[in-house]
């Protein structure tokens, strides 16, 4: 079995390496795995991360080692990615994302899936329906990660709202909300990327003050540019994980008395039938499709153009 793995930072190589056979897990085979703005911080070496990396993407369950969870052999699956210890307080108030002791595919202490397999419990599995091809499945997890928005903002039918960042995750992020409210604008600043959005209907160009915006840039001065654009008692969501530190004045936020949202993953079953039903179309997102050994260039050209996915 071939997986990537970080060795240290930068420090990126295909080996050969045993299947996993984890008691009390199933063995997923993986079909097709996306590269996300995380994947890359984690190259980086971000968090020191040692390991197989990768958490987008779609399977077939192989193999279980619990007779209970005979019935997914064969099942073509996305899956949530926090696995939590299920004894502390969070895990027990079902919010295995802030377990203290979780593992999370390819990201903390867990092996992820830019590999033939990973191993995970049945908990995180969910089932596919045909309407979601292996290319579309792939952004089940980043379209759960947007519809998290969703569960933390009041949002109006009418309200204003600015994506900041064209790449992915803000192209994603603006389908998701234009399914509540239809004034979405995307602010960007690749011409290529901009051109996608508006292929997907969405505008490029709004007047601020907005209620809602979301900084997905993933640069640091995304969170001050949300800061010029929101409006007195609006919200500003803060969906890209950037390591690093931003310059920011943040007096605004007291004056003009903004919340600021933190937002990471996101519930799988309203992403799984936005995708199914079509409302997010993420075929344009999809730059290129690449074989596990091109690694290189997939990474290369992750940092440059929009989703790219290995093909296992
Ligand atoms: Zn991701
Ligand atoms: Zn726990």
């Amino acid at each position: 079995l071939r997986a990537l793995v970080i060795d240290g930072p930068a420090a990126i190589a295909l080996r050969e390496i045993a299947a996993p056979n984890v008691a009390g897990e199933c063995r997923i085979g993986v079909r097709m795995a996306g590269i996300c703005g995380t994947d890359l911080q984690l190259l980086e070496g971000y968090a020191n991360f040692r390991g197989t990396p990768g958490h987008e993407f779609v399977g077939v369950v192989e193999e279980v080692t619990s007779a209970g969870d005979q019935a997914w052999v064969g099942k073509r699956v996305a899956a949530e990615i926090n696995v939590g210890c299920g004894r502390c307080d969070w895990c027990r108030a079902g919010v295995k994302e802030h377990c203290p002791h979780r593992s999370v595919v390819g990201i903390r202490g867990r092996a992820g899936a830019f590999a033939d397999f990973l191993s995970l419990p049945a908990g995180n599995l969910h089932e596919l329906p045909d309407a979601i091809d292996d290319e579309i499945a792939v952004f089940v997890e980043p379209t759960a990660a947007a519809c998290r928005i969703l569960e933390q903002v009041p949002f109006e039918h009418g309200s204003r709202v600015a994506v900041l960042g064209d790449g992915r995750m803000g192209l994603l992020t603006a389908q998701v909300l234009r399914t509540v409210t239809p004034d979405v604008t995307v602010f960007g600043r690749h011409e290529h990327k901009l051109n996608v959005a508006r292929r997907l209907g969405l505008a490029t160009h709004g007047d601020a003050p907005f209620d809602i915006v979301v900084d997905a840039t993933g640069r640091p001065e995304g969170l001050q540019r949300a800061i010029d654009l929101v409006r007195p008692r609006g919200t500003i969501v803060l969906k890209s994980t950037f390591h690093g530190e931003s310059a920011l004045a943040p007096w605004p936020i007291v004056v003009n008395e903004v919340t600021v949202v933190g937002s990471r993953c996101g519930p799988f079953l309203p992403a799984i039938e936005l995708l199914a039903s079509g409302a997010v179309q993420v075929k344009p997102l999809v730059s290129r499709v690449e074989r596990l050994e091109r690694y290189e260039d997939a990474f290369e050209a992750a940092r440059r153009d929009l989703k790219v996915l290995f093909s296992m």
